[in-house]
C-alpha cells in the first residue's frame, strides 16, 4: 500500500474547522452562545504564549466536547452534514488536483488532524479518502457525553506505530501540514509538504515542498513522487 498522511486544517482547509462548525451549532441552537468567550479566551492564551499549542488544541477541544454535552448524536450528525455542505468553499483552491494526482499514482489518502471527526468523515466520503484519525466525541446510547473521546491532533506519531503503516509493503508516499503537530509525519514521508510560512524544525536532511498562498505546484509535487516512487 502507498499512503499519505495529510492534516486538514490550515494545510487542506482554509482556518480551524472546529471554529465554523461551532458557529454554525450554535445557529442552530446546538450550543449554547457562550461557548464563544470560552474559545476566545483559549485562543488567546494561545496568542499570548501562555500555553502551548498541544494545549491550545486540547483545552478547545475539550470546551467544544462539553458544550455538546447531553445533545442527541442523530442532532449532532445532521448539524455536521449541512455545515458541511457549507464549508467545502474553505478547502484549498488546488485540492481537488491534489487528489486526483493521488489517485493516479493510486495513493491512499488518510487525514490525521484535531478536526471534528464528525466533520472528517463527511469529507472522507465526499472525496474517497481510505480512513481518517480525529478528534472523536464521545457517545453513549445515541447521546454525547461532554468528554473527548480521542485526539489524533496532539500526538500524529500515534498513526505512525498502527500495523497496517508499519507493514514491510507499505510506503509512506506523502505528508502534508503546517504545524508543530505535524512534524513526525513530515520528518517520515517519501516527499513531504509545508502548507504556509511556518518555520517547522524538521529533520536536517528534509527538503520539504512548499506550498504558499501564490499557488500549489502540483507539476513539482507529481515530478517528486514519481521519483521517489521509483527508487
Ligand atoms: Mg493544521
Amino acid at each position: 500500500m502507498r499512503y499519505a498522511l495529510l492534516d486538514w486544517d490550515n494545510t487542506i482547509h482554509r482556518g480551524y474547522t472546529i471554529y465554523g462548525l461551532t458557529d454554525h451549532l450554535a445557529e442552530k441552537g446546538i450550543v449554547a452562545d457562550d461557548i464563544h468567550p470560552i474559545l476566545e479566551r483559549i485562543k488567546e492564551a494561545y496568542r499570548l504564549q501562555e500555553i502551548s499549542y498541544a494545549d491550545y488544541t486540547l483545552r478547545t477541544c475539550e470546551a467544544f466536547a462539553e458544550a455538546l454535552a447531553g445533545c442527541s448524536l442523530e442532532a449532532y450528525r445532521a448539524a455536521v452534514a449541512s455545515f458541511a455542505l457549507e464549508d467545502e468553499r474553505h478547502l484549498f483552491d488546488e485540492a481537488a488536483a491534489l487528489f486526483a494526482l493521488l489517485r493516479r499514482y493510486r495513493i491512499e489518502v488518510y487525514l490525521v488532524s484535531g478536526a471534528p471527526a464528525e466533520v472528517l468523515r463527511v469529507y472522507a466520503e465526499r472525496l474517497g479518502f481510505s480512513g481518517l484519525f480525529g478528534f472523536e466525541l464521545e457517545e453513549q446510547d445515541g447521546m454525547l457525553t461532554g468528554r473527548v473521546a480521542c485526539n489524533y491532533g496532539v500526538d500524529k506519531a500515534r498513526v505512525l506505530r498502527m500495523p497496517a503503516f508499519q507493514a514491510p509493503s507499505s510506503v509512506h508516499a506523502l505528508s502534508m501540514g503546517d504545524a508543530v503537530a505535524d512534524i513526525p509525519l513530515l520528518d517520515h514521508s517519501e516527499v513531504s509538504i509545508v502548507v504556509g510560512d511556518g518555520k517547522l524544525a524538521l529533520r536536517e536532511d528534509a527538503r520539504p515542498l512548499r506550498f504558499g498562498d501564490g499557488g500549489w505546484d502540483i507539476r513539482e509535487l507529481e515530478e517528486l513522487l514519481g521519483g521517489a516512487l521509483s527508487r
